[in-house]
This record gives structure tokens, C-alpha cells and sequence, in this order.
């Protein structure tokens, strides 16, 4: 496997439901290890910027709405195969659907998919781009 660095953002919901710490821990605990770290509210630009990919989409600005909703943890994450691994570790997209153990299942809401807690970069180019916004 290739060392490789990811962007992880902890999203507002679990910011505000303070899981900062627990999810932290399951990084660590997974052998994603902390190279970067900020606590930051996004503004529109850069969130439009980060979500460009869903730009058009229906629910493009639920999402930007949630995602400037309050602060934000972003976090460069470094570890052996690491984009895949976090994108496991993350779970499925709607937390319903995510695996019992997973951070989505965990710290998700089971209500609103677009509050998932967690962001992943999900490829070694997405990985690049994400991470030279915010580091
Ligand atoms: N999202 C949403 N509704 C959808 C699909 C996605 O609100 O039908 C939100 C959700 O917060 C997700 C983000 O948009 O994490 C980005 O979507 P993507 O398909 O890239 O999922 P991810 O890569 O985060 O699993
Ligand atoms: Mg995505």
C-alpha cells in the first residue's frame, strides 16, 4: 500500500453534538494519524469551491446551507492506504445505510442524510485538490 494523505472534515452536526474527541479518537485508533488540523466556520466561496462536483444537483444547497451552519474540524489525514481506508471507516453516504461501527452509523443523523458527520476525499486526485484548499 501507498502512504497517502486524505481531507477529513467533521461536519456541523457532530461539531455542535460534541464528537470532536470520539472521532478523533477512531482516526487514531485506525492508524490515520493527525499531520494537520483546523477548527474553521466555511464561508460560501470556499464551500461552493469544495463541493463543485455537486454544483447543479437537488440538494447542492441543503448541503451548503448544513456545511456553513456552523464550524467545521478539517484534518489532514496521513496512513497506509489511507483514502480508501478512511472512505470504509466513514461508511455509507446515508447514515442508514452505513455499517454498525462506522462513523456515519455512529454519529450521523438517522434523519437527514445530507448530516452525516463526516467527509472523506474519495480518490488520490479529489485527495490533492481538497487537501490544497484548506493546507
Ligand atoms: N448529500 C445529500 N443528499 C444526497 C447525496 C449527498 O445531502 O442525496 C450530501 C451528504 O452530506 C454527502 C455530500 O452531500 O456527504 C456529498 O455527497 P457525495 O455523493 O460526494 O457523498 P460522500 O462522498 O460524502 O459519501
Ligand atoms: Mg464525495
Amino acid at each position: 500500500m501507498e502512504l497517502e494523505r486524505t481531507l477529513s472534515i467533521i461536519k456541523p452536526n457532530a461539531v455542535k453534538e460534541n464528537h470532536i474527541g470520539e472521532i478523533i479518537t477512531l482516526f487514531e485508533q485506525n492508524d490515520l494519524k493527525v499531520k494537520q488540523l483546523r477548527m474553521i466556520k466555511l464561508d460560501k466561496h470556499i464551500a461552493t469551491q469544495f463541493y463543485n462536483e455537486h454544483i447543479g444537483k437537488g440538494f447542492f444547497q441543503e448541503l451548503l446551507d448544513f456545511m456553513l451552519s456552523g464550524e467545521v474540524v478539517v484534518l489532514m489525514l496521513e496512513g497506509e492506504g489511507a483514502i480508501a481506508r478512511y472512505r470504509t471507516l466513514m461508511g455509507a453516504t446515508n447514515p442508514n445505510n452505513a455499517d454498525e461501527g462506522t462513523l456515519r452509523a455512529l454519529f450521523g443523523s438517522k434523519s437527514d442524510l445530507t448530516q452525516n458527520a463526516v467527509h472523506g476525499s474519495d480518490c488520490v486526485a479529489s485527495a490533492k485538490r481538497e487537501l490544497g484548499l484548506f493546507f
